[in-house]
């Protein structure tokens, strides 16, 4: 068995992360890798949307970052992608901004629960000490569903990011669960499992065992990965996910290509 490609992986061009895309490559053929893909943080409408994404006019040089470990490594399958926030409204942006390369898929991410507030930044804790957890959690869900229906993305990304920190409501979040699944499950788009909440408060991979559960129960397509913003983060706890995916009953995942679907046994 070979290992599910790592699809979450970062550059320097977010300001955030550290290593070229020819470090994270050489570190993927180290661990027995055959194909991975690059999803780095996409730029805004407005540069000054905040300061952990590349900028507009750093999109081509993204784009030859990722061709050149795809030059340097032709053992390796490298994919082309973006991690790209969803907001509500932002819809037309996003199909101008993903119009402007060919990708071989899109992850759709909700980090932002109003147009200031990313819930999943270190220097906004202090924001979820004013705020009901529980209606954090609905909103986000809510966005999540929207980017699930608006067929932007192939891929959501971290489809429980809320819990980072380890707050989480006491209320039952499965009706937010399924709403969101039953979106996905219509429109095809996958979800992924990403192994970088093991290294936060939460310390458990996006998304939690019962939400996948549900997941796999509507038939909703899987992707891996590390969310690595730096080479030595590339397939951490891969053996984590792909136990949970088979516990819950997964016999396969999926690869893109030119935004096409394959799936391929677990
Ligand atoms: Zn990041
Ligand atoms: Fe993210
Ligand atoms: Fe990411
Ligand atoms: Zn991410």
């Amino acid at each position: 068995m070979s290992l599910p490609a790592d699809y979450h992986m970062h550059t320097p061009l977010c300001r955030h992360a550290v290593g070229e895309p020819v470090d994270y490559a050489r570190r993927a053929v180290e661990l027995g890798f055959s194909e991975i893909g690059f999803s780095d943080h996409s730029p805004m409408r407005r540069d000054d949307f905040d300061n952990w994404r590349m900028r507009n006019d750093q999109l081509d040089e993204y784009v030859a970052k990722v061709q050149l470990a795809q030059k340097e490594f032709p053992q390796l399958t490298i994919r082309l992608a973006l991690e790209v926030d969803y907001l509500p409204g932002h819809e037309t942006w996003i199909r101008e901004l993903t119009a402007r390369h060919l990708w071989d898929y899109l992850i759709g991410s909700v980090h932002y629960v109003s147009e200031s507030w990313d819930i999943d930044n270190p220097a906004k804790l202090s924001e979820w000490k004013k705020r009901d957890a529980f209606e954090v959690w609905q909103i986000y869900f809510d966005r999540l569903t929207l980017a699930a229906e608006s067929k932007l993305f192939e891929i959501i990304g971290h489809a429980d990011l809320p819990k980072k920190f380890g707050i989480r409501p006491p209320q039952d979040c499965t009706p937010l669960y399924e709403k969101f699944l039953n979106a996905a499950a219509k429109t095809g788009v996958a979800i992924e499992l990403n192994t970088a909440g093991l290294r936060k408060d939460c310390q458990e991979i996006y998304p939690s065992r019962d939400l996948l559960q549900l997941a796999f129960q509507k038939n909703v397509p899987i992707t891996f990965g590390s969310d690595a913003h730096a080479p030595g983060e590339v397939g951490l706890n891969f053996a984590d996910a792909i136990a949970l995916a088979r516990s819950v009953g997964y016999t396969q995942q999926c690869r893109f290509k030119n935004r096409q679907r394959e799936f391929v046994t677990l």
